[in-house]
């Protein structure tokens, strides 16, 4: 006799791929209900993606403000002020919660915005200590900070409480040099801030082209960023309004905000899923199948949680799939070749396929154009920040494995040409295409 439950699909976690998973499914009909413990729309929504592209948005006026002048305009006392940016920015984050809560409810899908944990194969119990019972469990939990180990450092902040600084800080260190630490090093620095970034190894931005890693720091040092290599925190004092930084082999100096960014940890911890059955991984996080099936029949996991890939529209996908495959009758995997992805430091880099150095070691024989150019707003404005763009082609087949470029706007033309490297596409069908003049991305078409 098949059993009754309360719902179709109970999904816990109310961030990207948890909203699409259970509209989705919602859609084809099922019972749908949604835990979420902070508030509808995740980390993107709320405390990440969303809000961070506002401030980059809103600290690159300082950058626009200063050329102007090249171009004609008087621009008199200009000042800055960050409660009003910062709450403009809250505001919009308010009209996506509502607008994501929007679509739940007009699918049906039922909200309980309190803690959710697993109690069995089948079993939530919300924290109000109502228990319910679902055919199918989804965890779309997403992921967390890490804090790292040294005495001071709760008292740091993370990118969760970024966005709610009462004041602009005048001097940020930051620790990390991974995507948030890039970014909030440029945004800080736009406005005005000392900044400096502390890592433990000797790298920025792990994983991305060496070659635009390594101007993004030339630029960057430039402007004013400044860094420490090989530098673990060894503690932080806090006294009253002010830290005092020690790291290891150096004297202490003072800041204003220490800003934590140290990766993100996949958010398992007291959800109850050893009492399901599911196995965690070494990092806390949800192994999962290429269904994104847990090692329990009924419950599933998208998103940071499994630690696959830690980028909204994988979760997105992830979500989506899910919802097909289980509720669609539609079986999909998840294609994870070829992602784009972007660093919205400034100036922002973007990359799609193998680097340089993975090409070499896969493929032996490629080759790798590149254009290296001072974009001509720069020119006119007397800023020498030169563009960097690169090529990675195989050298048996022309085919286009990588794509690489930092400079104004790197990420919006990224995402056009991503089509190009995805499907395939060869250096050929690049050189064929006709250069559209005058714009940066012509620049990918007349590599030589
Ligand atoms: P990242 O993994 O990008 O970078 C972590 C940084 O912290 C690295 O510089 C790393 O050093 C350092 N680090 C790691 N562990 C420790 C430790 N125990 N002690 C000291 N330093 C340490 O993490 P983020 O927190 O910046 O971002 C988390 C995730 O969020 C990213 O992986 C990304 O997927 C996602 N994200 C994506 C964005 C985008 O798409 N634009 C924007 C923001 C976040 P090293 O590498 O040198 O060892």
């Amino acid at each position: 006799m098949p059993r009754t439950y309360d719902y179709d699909l109970f999904v816990i976690g109310a961030g990207s791929g948890g909203v699409r998973a259970s509209r989705v499914a919602a859609s084809y009909g099922a019972r749908v209900a949604v835990a979420e413990e902070h508030r509808i729309g995740g980390t993107c929504v709320i405390r990440g993606c969303v809000p961070k592209k506002l401030l980059v948005y809103g600290s690159h006026f300082a950058e626009e403000l200063q050329d102007a002048a090249h171009y004609g305009w008087t621009v008199e006392r200009t000042s800055f002020d960050w409660p009003t940016l910062r709450d403009r920015v809250l505001g919009e984050v308010d009209r996506i919660n509502e607008a994501y809560t929007a679509t739940l409810e007009s699918h049906g899908v039922e909200r309980f915005l309190e803690r959710a944990t697993i109690t069995g194969p089948h079993g939530v119990r919300l924290a109000s200590g109502r228990e319910v019972s679902a055919r199918t469990i989804l965890v779309a939990t997403g992921a967390w900070p890490v804090l790292p180990d040294f005495p001071g450092a709760d008292a740091c902040i993370t990118s969760n409480e970024v966005f709610h600084l009462p004041s602009l800080p005048k001097r940020v260190v930051i620790q990390g040099a991974g995507y948030i630490a890039m970014e909030f090093a440029g945004i800080f620095n736009a406005l005005g801030c000392t900044v400096t970034v502390v890592n433990r190894s000797e790298a920025i931005l792990r994983g991305y082209d060496e070659s635009l890693r390594d101007r993004l720091l030339q630029i960057t040092m430039a402007r004013g960023i400044q860094y420490r290599f090989n530098c673990p925190i060894e503690r932080i004092d806090k006294a009253g309004e002010c830290y005092s930084v020690k790291l290891e082999g150096h004297d202490a100096f003072d800041a204003d905000a220490v800003l934590i960014a140290t990766g993100r940890r996949p958010n398992t911890k007291g959800l109850g899923l050893e009492a399901a059955g599911v196995a965690l991984g070494e990092k806390g996080e949800i192994p999962v199948d290429d269904q994104s099936k847990t090692s329990c029949d009924s419950i599933y996991a998208v998103g940071d949680v499994t630690n696959r890939v830690q980028l909204t529209p994988v979760a997105i996908r992830e979500g989506q799939a899910f919802a097909d495959t289980v509720f669609g009758n539609a079986p999909v995997t998840v294609d994870y070749g070829c992602i784009p992805s972007a660093v919205f430091s400034q100036p922002p880099l973007a990359g799609v396929g193998l680097t340089e150095g993975q090409a070499r070691n896969k493929f032996g024989s490629i080759k790798v154009f590149s254009s290296d150019f001072r974009p001509m707003k720069n020119v006119f404005a007397g800023r020498q920040e030169r563009g960097l763009y690169k090529l990675v082609v195989d050298a048996a087949t022309d085919k286009v494995l990588g794509l690489h470029m930092i400079g104004p706007e790197a990420p919006e033309i990224l995402q056009a040409a991503a089509i190009a490297v995805k499907a395939g596409l060869t250096k050929a069908d690049f050189d064929a295409t006709v250069a559209l003049h005058p714009s940066m991305a012509e620049e990918l078409v007349l590599m030589r």
